[in-house]
């Protein structure tokens, strides 16, 4: 990644960052895309919540894309070499990804091998695929 790339996704950042703290705890948008997921099973699996939270519901928790968008600011300050490389296997995560989640952490695959013991019931995805 250039570091003119990189100075774009720092503005973006910037940008969801206000654009979080402006809205609050939950925007619209987020209610629109995630009312299915929502209240399922976060009280009983606080870790696996927070793992599921970076894995597919972005909007799902405000709070939690806060934190991930700092911590992306963070990266891009103290390494910005790895700014765009997955946090698990260091391979670099697709442009698109990145261009829908400037704050992502991790690869398509890294993702999916956290996403699939959550998966167990399948209860969480069912509706959304029907
Ligand atoms: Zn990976």
């Amino acid at each position: 990644m250039t570091p003119s790339q990189r100075q774009r996704f720092r503005e973006r950042l910037v940008e969801l960052k206000a654009e979080i703290l402006a809205v609050g705890d939950i925007a619209p948008e987020a209610a629109r895309q995630d009312t299915t997921a929502v209240g399922n099973d976060e009280d009983a699996q606080p870790l696996a919540e927070m793992s599921q939270s970076i894995a597919s519901s972005r909007n799902r928790n405000r709070t939690g894309v806060l934190a991930r968008v700092l911590a992306a600011l963070a990266r891009l300050d103290e390494d910005p070499d790895s700014f765009g490389l997955c946090a698990e296997c260091e391979e670099p995560i697709a442009p698109k990804r990145i261009e829908l989640m400037p704050y992502v952490e991790l690869c398509v695959d890294c993702q999916h091998a956290q996403d699939g013991p959550a998966k167990k019931g399948g209860r969480r995805h069912l509706t959304d695929f029907r």
